[in-house]
C-alpha cells in the first residue's frame, strides 16, 4: 500500500507528501517537519483490525511510514509487558505505578522502535548505507536491523562508551569508530563525515520515523492499560495521568505525546493528555536548567559530570523547546534531575523490591519519579507509567561493592563429594541469623517489609496478622525486633505493645511502628518511650528501614 503520510515544516508551514529520501523542507530547508494521518479514518477501523493484529508495534502500521503492514526486518519488537509495581508504590505511598518494560525488546531496549521503522523505511527506499552516533544503545538496536535490512552501518561511539557495549555494536557487523571526546563532539564528527560521503545520516529528533516510531510505546501503554483497567467513562481507551522516561537527545518524550495526541485525534483517548515527566542525569542537565528558569531554549552543558555515559548529551538543541511547547500546550508535567548516586540507589532498590534489573538511564527515571512523589507534585491517586529499559552492565561494581555473595569451594575435596558439599552448605547456613518478627494485619505490607529484610539475606523473620496471634509468636520466638503495625481489627498495635511491656521477658525487645495512622498527639505520647522508631507507611525506602534494623540490632 503506498504511503499516504503529510509532512508538514515547523519552520514554514509547508505541507508535502513523505518522502524518505528527502530529509529537509523542500521550501525552507528546515530539518523539523512532522508527520500527520487521516486520524478520522485510520481511527474508525483500527479498534476493531486491533484483535487479530500481531502482538508487536507493527499492529498500529497504518500510523508508522513504511509501506509493509508487517516488514520482514521484524524481530517482533513491540508490545513488551506493563506491570504494576506494587512494592514501589506501597513505599512511596502510590499504589498506580506501572512499569512499561523495554528491555524485552529484541536488543532490551526502547531504541529498538526507533531502530525497526527508521530501517524498515531506509530498505523501501533504497538506501543501503547508514551514518549514526549513539551512546550505545541506539548503536546496538541500529546494528540488528541493519544487519537484517542489508545496510551497511557506521556507528560513531564515544570513547566512554562501555567497551562491552562497543563490542556488541562490532558483532554485529557494524563500522564501529570511536571518538575520544564528549558526545555532541562525536555527533559532530558523524554528521560530517555523512555529508563528505553523501551517506543518509539518522538525526533523532529530525527523521521522522524516528518519532513516528516512539509514538508505539504510547499506543501500547493505552492499550495495556484499558485491557487491565477497563475503559475510562469519557473514552474508549485509557490514558495515564503520567508518563516518565529519562531522556539524553529528549527524542522518546516527543515521540510518545505525539502518540497520545493522535489517540486523541482519532477519537479513541480523552482530549487531555499525559502530563510528562522527563528526568536528566544532574552531571548532564541542560533541560532541567533551563526548563527551572523558565527559559524556552536549553544552554549547552560542555562537560557532563556523570558516570551514566547513555545520558550524556549536553546539548539538546530545539528538542528540549519542543517537549515544553508540547508539555505545556498538553497538560504539563515536568523536568527534574537526579544525581548518580540517587540514580545507583534507585537501581538496586527496583532489582531488590520488584525484580527488575535495569540499565542506570532507566534507574534516573525511578529516581526522578521517587522525587516528585516526595515534593507533593505527583498525586497519591494518580497513574504514572515509567519507561524502563536496557541491560545492568557495567554499574553493579559500584552498587554492590566487594562482599554480595558467598562461595562454596569444592575443588579440592578429591573422592567424597557428597561429604564435602553438606559440609560447605552448613558453612553458610550455621550461623545464627537476627530474627525479626513482622506484625501487620494487611497481607501486602507484610510481604512488602519481608521483602525490604530478605534482600539482605541475614535475617529470621516470623511474621503475624493479628495482635493475639503477635503476643503468642513473640513468646514463643522472643525476636531480636519487632515490627509493628498499629490499626488492626480486636487487638491493635497499642495494646500489643503495652502488653510486651509488662511481661518482663519481652520488655526489652526494640520495637519499629510501621503505620499509615496520621497520629494524634495523645496517641504519641502513648508510643513515646516505649518504641525505638516511627516510620509511617507511604512515606520511607527500603534502605531507610533496612539501616534503622540493622542499627538496632548492633
Ligand atoms: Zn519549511
Amino acid at each position: 500500500m503506498p504511503l499516504n503520510i503529510k509532512t508538514t515544516c515547523i519552520d514554514c508551514g509547508y505541507e508535502s507528501v513523505f518522502k524518505m529520501q528527502e530529509t529537509r523542507c523542500p521550501k525552507c530547508g528546515s530539518q523539523w517537519r512532522e508527520a500527520s494521518y487521516d486520524y478520522k479514518s485510520i481511527g474508525k477501523n483500527l479498534v476493531n483490525e486491533l484483535s487479530h493484529r500481531p502482538h508487536s508495534l507493527w499492529r498500529y502500521h497504518e500510523l508508522l511510514p513504511v509501506e509493509a503492514a508487517i516488514p520482514d526486518v521484524s524481530l517482533g519488537e513491540g508490545v513488551t509487558p506493563i506491570y504494576r509495581a506494587v512494592n514501589l508504590g506501597m513505599m512511596l505511598g502510590c499504589p498506580n505505578i506501572y512499569i512499561k518494560d523495554e528491555r524485552q525488546g529484541p536488543t532490551n531496549s526502547f531504541k529498538d522502535r526507533q531502530a525497526v521503522v527508521t530501517v524498515a523505511a531506509l530498505k523501501e527506499a533504497g538506501i543501503k548505507e547508514l551514518v549514526l552516533a549513539s551512546t550505545g544503545n541506539v548503536a546496538i538496536a541500529y546494528s540488528a536491523y541493519a544487519a537484517r535490512a542489508g545496510i551497511k552501518l557506521w556507528a560513531f561511539l564515544t570513547s566512554r562508551v562501555p567497551a562491552e557495549k562497543m563490542r556488541e555494536v562490532a558483532l554485529y557487523g557494524t563500522q564501529v569508530i570511536k571518538v575520544t571526546g564528549t558526545y555532541d563532539l562525536t555527533k559532530k564528527v558523524a554528521a560530517d563525515f555523512a555529508e563528505q560521503r553523501n551517506i543518509f545520516h539518522d538525526l533523532g529528533a529530525k527523521c521522522i520515523p524516528c518519532i513516528e516510531a516512539m509514538k508505539t510505546i504510547a499506543f501500547e501503554i493505552s492499550e495495556q492499560l484499558t485491557n487491565r483497567l477497563g475503559p475510562p467513562d469519557d473514552a474508549l481507551w485509557r490514558t495515564p495521568d503520567w508518563y516518565f522516561q529519562s531522556v539524553s537527545g529528549g527524542m522518546g518524550p516527543l515521540g510518545v505525546i505525539k502518540g497520545f495526541q493522535e489517540l486523541a485525534d482519532m477519537g479513541l483517548a480523552s482530549s487531555t493528555l499525559p502530563k510528562l515527566g522527563v528526568i536528566q542525569s544532574a552531571g548532564c542537565a541542560p533541560m532541567v536548567h533551563a526548563w527551572k528558569k523558565n527559559a524556552q531554549e536549553a544552554e549547552p552543558v560542555t562537560n557532563p559530570r556523570t558516570l551514566i555515559e547513555t545520558l550524556a548529551t549536553g546539548t539538546p538543541g530545539r528538542t528540549y523547546t519542543r517537549i515544553r511547547e508540547k508539555m505545556l500546550a498538553a497538560s504539563g508535567g515536568v523536568f527534574e534531575s537526579v544525581t548518580d548516586e540517587e540514580t545507583f540507589r534507585t537501581m538496586h532498590l527496583l532489582a531488590k523490591m520488584e525484580g527488575i534489573s535495569v540499565e542506570p538511564a532507566a534507574a534516573v527515571t525511578v529516581a526522578g519519579l521517587i522525587k516528585l512523589v516526595r515534593q507533593g507534585i505527583i498525586k497519591s491517586d494518580e497513574t504514572i507509567v515509567i519507561n524502563c529499559t536496557g541491560h545492568t552492565m557495567p554499574i553493579e561494581p559500584v552498587i554492590l561493592g566487594d562482599s554480595w555473595g558467598s562461595s562454596v569451594d569444592l575443588s579440592d575435596e578429591g573422592e567424597d563429594k557428597e561429604e564435602g558439599l553438606l559440609a560447605a552448605i552448613s558453612e553458610i547456613t550455621a550461623e545464627r541469623y537476627p530474627c525479626v518478627a513482622i506484625i501487620d494485619d494487611n497481607a501486602d505490607a507484610r510481604r512488602l517489609l519481608r521483602r525490604i529484610l530478605q534482600s539482605q539475606g541475614d535475617y529470621t523473620l516470623f511474621e503475624a496478622g493479628n495482635g493475639k496471634e503477635a503476643l503468642e509468636l513473640i513468646t514463643k520466638e522472643m525476636p531480636d525486633l519487632i515490627l509493628l503495625d498499629l490499626m488492626m481489627p480486636e487487638m491493635d498495635g497499642f495494646d500489643v505493645m503495652e502488653a510486651l511491656q509488662k511481661d518482663e521477658q519481652t520488655a526489652e525487645i526494640p520495637i519499629i511502628v510501621v503505620t499509615a495512622q496520621e497520629l494524634t498527639q495523645a496517641q504519641r505520647n502513648r508510643l513515646n518511650g516505649h518504641i525505638q522508631l516511627l516510620l509511617q507507611k507511604g512515606d520511607f525506602l527500603s534502605d531507610d528501614l533496612e539501616n534503622e534494623v540493622r542499627s538496632l540490632l548492633k
